[in-house]
């Protein structure tokens, strides 16, 4: 449970070094804690902070004092809706830290991951679908996310279902009319009418949940698996081209043991290259090899390209290189000859052609060891890659499943009274099941716009109608 009557303190400036650094604070003691920590060089007194927007002055951190600045946001016109202060200064994470401890022996807490957008949250500052979308700026790994959660912050999904929330509210005031005045000679509204209208409802949630799968599909980054024989160099490539050292690379065939991942950044992309373990021959999958094999197998599945790494040393036999990928994955792949270092010049050419040659799939001539043909081989996986049926369209939303659900939901109820209704007659005199299904359908889309309670926006729309007067 989250308490909020704490000051909480965290660095909210980005991890790292940078040129300028934020510690914030908020809470009800935000004020008096950053007093404590802050002196403004204009106005003496030490409380200075509590009445101004914007001051600077020098910042105490135990060594000694800092230049820096600090900005005042008062509830409820902060983020949080809380007192908020943020001190700025040098963005050296040392010197961050000391401002934080500082902050906590003037009695702040640490505050927990999110917790000033939870704070925000629960103030009512934004949506439920808003946070998602903040949750997702955090967390996105590529542009095309970023994008996408920023839509979805700025209450694209909000909007789309608070609209058809409205719509449907409104519809089912009509629907409940014609039940209510059942005995009065007026209209309220057409079997024709109201079909058309939740058509259009249900259209516009159908596609909202379309862009949502789209979005969702890129935040997949593609799989790109190094395959091959024990021995050719798949996890020094890895490390070679993610400049992480995560794989053991050892003169042992068979040193891989498990299927490692890490990221590579492309010059516009990225994809997630993963290292598997040498295939090996069947007879010899059981047991622990037998687990590794069939890790190995499952990420060939899914992979979208295959980087097929050979020895361009050894002589290299096509059957051995067609057989660790065919039966298992369908993907484009890449020849990827590695060793070039231990070729002659005469012999580079050879090697390549002759791969080119024999796998009809493009060849790249590298070494892990020296880099050469490295870049080449980026550009390559980019290339391979940019076919990849990906369509992302400017109204997609970074949507999370909850989302989807909630949709789902509401399409399907929506479904279900479109049909309800053409078994009504005209004057919609028999229409409650219809109006429960229009009930379940405008409650479901009530998680994707915040807490307002469906007979409240009836309320709302029957004030404007006046019906009966
Ligand atoms: P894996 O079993 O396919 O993952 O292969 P490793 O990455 O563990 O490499 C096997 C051996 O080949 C290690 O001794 C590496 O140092 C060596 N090796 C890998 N890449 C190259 C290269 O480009 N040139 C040379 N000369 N040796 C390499």
């Amino acid at each position: 449970m989250i308490n909020l009557d704490d000051t909480i303190v965290a660095i909210s400036s980005p991890r790292g070094s940078g040129a300028r650094g934020i510690v914030r604070l908020s809470g009800p003691e935000a004020v008096a804690i950053a007093a404590g920590v802050f002196s403004a060089s204009t106005g003496d007194e030490p409380g200075a902070v509590a009445d101004s927007r914007y001051l600077e002055g020098q910042i105490e951190v135990a060594p000694g004092r800092l230049p820096g600045a600090a900005y005042l946001f008062r509830a409820p016109r902060s983020y949080t809706r809380q007192d908020v202060v943020e001190l700025h200064l040098l963005g050296a994470p040392g010197v961050l830290a000391l401002v934080v401890e500082a902050c906590l022996t003037a009695g702040a807490r640490r505050a927990e991951p999110g917790e000033f957008t939870a704070r925000a949250f629960l103030a009512g500052a934004f949506d439920l679908s808003q946070v998602h979308g903040i949750a997702g700026m955090i967390a996105a790994r590529s542009d095309h996310q970023l994008r996408a959660a920023e839509r979805l912050l700025h209450g694209a999904l909000a909007r789309t279902a608070r609209k058809a929330r409205e719509e449907l509210a409104e519809l089912l005031s009509l629907v409940e009319g014609a039940l209510d005045f059942a005995d009065e000679p007026i209209e309220f509204i057409t079997v024709g009418e109201l079909q058309q209208r939740l058509n259009a409802v249900q259209e516009s949630l159908r596609s909202t949940a379309a862009a949502g799968l789209r979005a969702e599909r890129w935040g997949q980054l593609a799989h790109v698996v190094l395959a091959g024989e024990p021995n050719v160099g798949k996890s020094s490539l890895l490390n070679r081209l993610t400049g992480l050292d995560r794989a053991i690379c050892a003169p042992l065939a068979g040193t891989t043991r498990d299927v490692l991942s890490a990221p590579l950044e492309m010059e516009a992309t990225e994809c997630l290259l993963i290292d598997v373990a040498g295939l090996m021959d069947e007879y010899e999958a059981e047991g622990l090899h037998g687990r590794i094999q069939a890790a190995a197998r499952q990420a060939m599945r899914h992979a979208d390209l295959v980087l097929q790494v050979v020895d361009a040393g050894s002589d290299v036999d096509q059957a051995r290189v067609e057989g660790a990928v065919l039966g298992v994955c369908s993907a484009p792949r890449i020849i990827v000859a590695n060793k070039s270092d231990l070729l002659s010049p005469d012999r580079r050419a050879v090697v390549d052609e002759e791969l080119r040659r024999r796998t009809g799939s493009p060849v790249c001539l590298i070494s892990a060891v020296t880099g050469e043909g490295c870049e080449a081989l980026k550009v390559e996986i980019e290339r391979a890659l940019s076919g990849r049926p990906v369509d992302v369209h400017d109204a997609s939303i970074a949507l999370m499943a909850e989302h989807r659900d909630a949709l789902e939901r509401s399409i399907d109820a929506l479904e279900r009274a479109i049909g309800l209704a053409s078994e009504c007659d005209e004057a919609l005199m028999n229409a409650e099941l219809v109006a429960a299904e229009l009930h379940t359908a405008a409650e479901a889309l009530g998680t994707l716009v915040g807490q307002e309670d469906v007979e409240d926006l009836l309320g709302r729309i029957f004030s404007r109608f006046c019906i009966g007067k």
